[in-house]
């Protein structure tokens, strides 16, 4: 991390791009395209150095980052240059009777400079992803990164002045004090991507200012595997989700819900497909990441009680690393049960059976995603009905986020709004309402004096 910036001088970038967006500067399209373009071309040019950070960090591997963090970004980015005339256009609405004759429409305005708080597990993408809605909906925005992923948060503060517009997006590094700092100032909307405690600092703090706000928090995330599911198919992209990225992903599977029996073949080919994924010792494997850092380590550790080991267990604090690791049976009272285990910590539950499963989750806290591996329609349509979470991914994890087209939040504890894509665009834009009406002719039903006459032709303009 390069050198903290004072209060003042926090205040001095805010100020800064307050008065840039009031002369206008971010507003135009080409504006916004251009800075679309620029991030693209940022992140092409300087993938070296972003993959260098994030190893850094994380440990990640070349492939994580480019899959995750840069090309999922320039991915993002070039949806929104692509759909931004259309997303930007005014939208007509019909006009009812009695305010006939006349036209209204909607033109998404935006809504000024918009603060953007990020967490460290995709410190590159989290930062990013947030800036190109902003952007694409005319904003000035100003960043802040992790302080828990440090190399990342140097790079970004480095490298965006290169090639984004400085007037009016901004990178501000630092921990909790700069947190603090910034949520003392005035803005016209938050974006935080982060822990529950957190969020609600933000909100409070936004209160202030009757700033509204976009939380993407997290949470556990089920996922139910019937028996009826393809298991060999079903343990890939599970192991896939629960530990790519060390299992540092809010959407990752937190934990499984089956049935004894499915559980009895499931371990043994999630173990399988570990071991091709990351070899028979995942800590020598260049594809597995590590911890973030030794609090989060011994967080984890904690979680894993010997007796409850089916596969791996075995940890080094020095690297922070900790293996694959699938605990079975657990139960709603163990420890790995109590919080999101953002970790490489796989818990499997017995429950009876699809039922019990949906009760259980719907009995806590609604998360951010929510999965179910089936090939039975009726059980698929019924995961859809009943049960609420931010996105839920049938037969597969984590996938949604591929899909540029479908809005990515949580909803309860989970977080509320949205970032991603044309909802995302919406969601920091002002949707402003127009009504023109023509000069003629001009009904006298709406003004006084009242009558019997005018009232009954009121009720049948209705
Ligand atoms: P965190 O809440 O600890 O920190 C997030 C950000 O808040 C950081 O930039 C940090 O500097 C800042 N911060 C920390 N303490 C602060 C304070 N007292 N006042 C103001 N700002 C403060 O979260 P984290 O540990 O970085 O991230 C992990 C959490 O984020 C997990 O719960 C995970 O599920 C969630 N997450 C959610 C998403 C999503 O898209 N929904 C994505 C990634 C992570």
């Amino acid at each position: 991390m390069t050198e903290a910036l004072s209060p003042p001088e926090i205040r001095a970038i805010h100020k800064g791009c307050r008065n840039s967006f009031a002369l206008g500067k971010s507003k135009p399209m080409e504006w916004r395209s251009g800075q679309l373009n620029a991030l693209e071309c940022m992140l092409a040019e300087n993938e070296t150095t972003f993959c260098e950070a994030l190893a850094k960090d994380l440990g990640k591997s070349v492939t994580e980052a480019f899959v995750y963090e840069i090309s999922f970004v320039i991915s993002a980015s070039s949806h929104a240059r692509k759909n931004l005339a259309n997303w930007m256009r005014d939208r007509r609405v019909s006009t009812p009777l009695l305010v006939k004759p006349g036209r209204s429409w909607v033109r998404p305005e935006p809504l000024g400079t918009v603060l953007i708080i990020s967490p460290w597990n995709y410190p590159l993408q989290l930062c990013l992803a947030p800036l190109i809605t902003a952007i694409s909906a005319g904003n000035c925005a100003v960043i802040k990164p992790s302080e828990l992923a440090p190399a990342t948060s140097a790079a970004l503060a480095k490298i965006t002045p290169r090639y984004l517009d400085s007037n009016c997006i901004r990178v501000i590094e630092g921990g909790v004090e700069a947190s603090t700092e910034l949520l003392e100032l005035d803005w016209d909307h938050i974006v935080f991507t982060g822990g529950e405690k957190v969020a609600r600092i933000v909100m409070t703090a936004a209160a202030r200012h009757l700033t509204p706000v976009t939380l993407e928090l997290g949470g556990k995330s089920p996922c139910i595997v019937l028996p009826d599911a393809d298991l060999d198919i079903a343990a890939r992209r599970i192991a896939w989700g629960r530990f790519t990225n060390c299992g540092q992903t809010c959407i990752a599977p937190d934990y499984i819900l089956t049935d004894q029996r499915t559980a009895g073949l499931l371990i043994p080919k999630l173990q399988k497909e570990i071991t091709e994924m990351f070899g028979e010792d995942p800590k020598q494997s260049k594809d597995y990441g590590r911890i973030v850092n030794q609090v989060h380590f011994d967080r984890l550790t904690e979680l894993i009680y010997d007796n409850e080991v089916s596969i791996g267990g075995q940890s080094d604090r020095n690297s922070c690393y900790i293996a694959p690791t699938v605990l079975h049976p657990v139960n709603r009272h163990s420890l790995s049960m109590q919080g999101e285990i953002f970790g490489p910590v796989l818990p499997i539950m017995e429950v009876a059976g699809l039922e019990q499963a949906i009760d259980y989750i719907c009995s806590g806290a609604r998360p951010l995603a929510a999965y179910l591996f089936s090939k039975n329609e009726a059980a698929l349509k019924q995961m859809v009905d009943q049960v609420s979470a931010g996105s839920i991914g049938l037969n597969d994890v984590m996938m949604f986020m591929a899909v540029a087209e479908l809005p990515f939040g949580g909803v309860g504890a989970s977080g509320m709004g949205t970032y991603a894509g044309e909802s995302g665009f919406r969601q920091l834009s002002h949707e402003k309402a127009v009504l023109k009406r023509s000069w003629w002719p001009d009904w006298r039903l709406r003004y006084a004096p009242s009558s019997s006459r005018k009232l009954k032709w009121l009720r049948k303009l209705r």
